[in-house]
């Protein structure tokens, strides 16, 4: 299932990215191209302007100029003294050929047709006569049809009755390769971008989902753990109440003690699960209000000194002497922590052994220490006794331990933005400390 999210988040990111790269490319290439053909035809004209007024200034045009004019540019010249062609270059010696002719009929055509009558009308306006002038019109050529094929100028030389059309064609080949090559450029870049973005979406996506995986994971180990723990005591529960219908009055009450019992033990393995899901869900209610710890550490004594006794084991407190300022914590929460603590020490501590409950107070901080004398931890446990249903091998058969009462406290910790840790006891045993800021 996350396979699938994986590769659809991957192509939906990757799809995105790359959308936006092909319009921002296809947008810079547009731009771009217009001003390299804006350029191309502003520098056309310039030409133009500067072979009109050299043409203006010559009494006497020669071929030979008209050359060097032509190869400077890289332009087709095709002269008509009054109407007839001006034989002297390559373009007018093949102008017998049908396909140049067309292209010049063409060319003149579109000149007539669109230009001659206006700069006719401005002449007239400017000088009252078309006579003795100058002007020249540049504008785009494209006989096939395709975008950039020639730019084109004809300059028109009026002197008295004679008069010269010089029509100016340049070949737009070398700005469309330009063209060509830069989109070129740009599809081989844009295409190593997008086979970057989708690496990049694949992994990054893949860091998202992380988080969620493992806690997907996590929740189906829990919900696999839980079930299992419930099972052991809800069995017990159901072969007691079978044997319950058969039994006599003495084990009758046997039998429903053993129902009793295990009805606790699954009400505490309950309450410690909703702890935690409520925990996972910021649900986990933590009321701080001022709380005076040493007279909170001293009810939790006594209240456990009874078990103790009963286990033969000797319960002492430590209380530093001088006065503690209030801690701000939820009592009833940090009641919870410490029962779940001296639990564990009760549970796995040997009779004749002892428990330490410790308060002291240093820069600000409170340590509440639980010490026993029991069977210790071994260094690979203590990375892992804090995990949800992790018991160690050994304390397997401790009844009513299900591996969750270190998770709940580690969850009252957090909640009080303090710290749990444990360390051996030097001597044997474990010693717990939780610190509260
Ligand atoms: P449990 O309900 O099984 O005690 P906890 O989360 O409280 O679950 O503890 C996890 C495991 O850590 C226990 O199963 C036990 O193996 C180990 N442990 C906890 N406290 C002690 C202790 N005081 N001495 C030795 N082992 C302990």
């Amino acid at each position: 299932m996350f396979r699938k999210v994986h590769l659809y988040l991957t192509v939906l990111c990757a799809g995105i990215t790359t959308a936006i790269l092909i319009v921002m490319s296809l947008l810079y290439l547009y731009l771009s191209e217009k001003e390299l053909y804006e350029n191309q035809f502003r520098s056309f004209q310039n030409d133009i302007n500067t072979i009109a007024t050299s043409l203006e200034q010559q009494s006497v045009i020669s071929m030979e100029w008209l050359s060097k004019m032509e190869a400077r540019g890289g332009y087709a010249f095709y002269a008509l003294d009054n109407g007839i062609p001006f034989l002297y270059n390559r373009l007018t010696s093949m102008s017998g050929s049908s396909e140049i002719r067309r292209l010049l009929d063409d060319c003149l055509e579109i000149y007539q047709n669109d230009y001659a009558y206006s700069y006719m009308l401005e002449t007239d306006a400017a000088n009252g006569s078309p006579y003795n002038t100058c002007v020249h019109s540049e504008f785009p050529f494209n006989p096939t049809g395709k975008k950039h094929e020639y730019h084109v100028s004809v300059i028109e030389l009026n002197r008295g009755t004679s008069s010269l059309q010089l029509l100016v064609l340049s070949p737009l080949d070398f700005l469309r390769e330009q063209i060509a090559r830069q989109r070129i450029r740009f599809l081989l870049i844009d295409c190593a971008a997008i086979l970057l973005l989708s690496l990049f979406s694949f992994f990054f996506t893949g860091k998202l989902l992380k988080p969620v995986i493992e806690s997907r994971k996590k929740q189906t180990e829990f919900v696999a753990a839980a079930s299992h723990e419930l099972r052991t005591p809800l069995a017990v529960i159901l072969s007691a109440a079978e044997c319950c219908r058969d039994a006599d009055v003495e084990k009758q009450t046997r039998f429903l003690d053993t129902i009793r019992q295990e009805g606790d033990i699954l009400t505490n393995l309950v309450n410690d699960m909703l702890t935690l899901s409520a925990s996972d869900s910021q649900r986990f209610s933590c009321h701080p209000a001022p709380v005076e710890l040493d007279t909170l550490v001293i009810n939790t004594y006594e209240a456990f000194e009874p078990l103790a006794a009963e286990k033969k084991l000797s319960l002492t407190i430590t209380l530093p002497e001088e006065s503690l300022p209030n801690c701000t914590a939820d009592a009833d929460r940090i009641v919870q922590l410490l029962s779940i603590l001296l639990h564990n020490a009760l549970s796995y501590t040997p009779e004749g052994g002892s428990i330490g409950l410790a308060l002291s107070h240093k820069k600000n901080r409170f340590y509440l220490v639980v010490s026993d004398t029991g069977i210790g931890i071994s260094p690979e446990d203590k990375k892992k006794i804090f995990d949800r249903f992790y018991r160690a091998e050994k304390s397997r058969s401790a009844k009513g331990h299900f591996g969750l009462g270190l998770s709940v406290a580690a969850e009252i910790v957090k909640l009080h933005h303090g710290s749990i840790s444990v360390a051996d006891r030097p001597g044997g045993g474990s010693v717990f400390t939780v610190m509260l800021p």
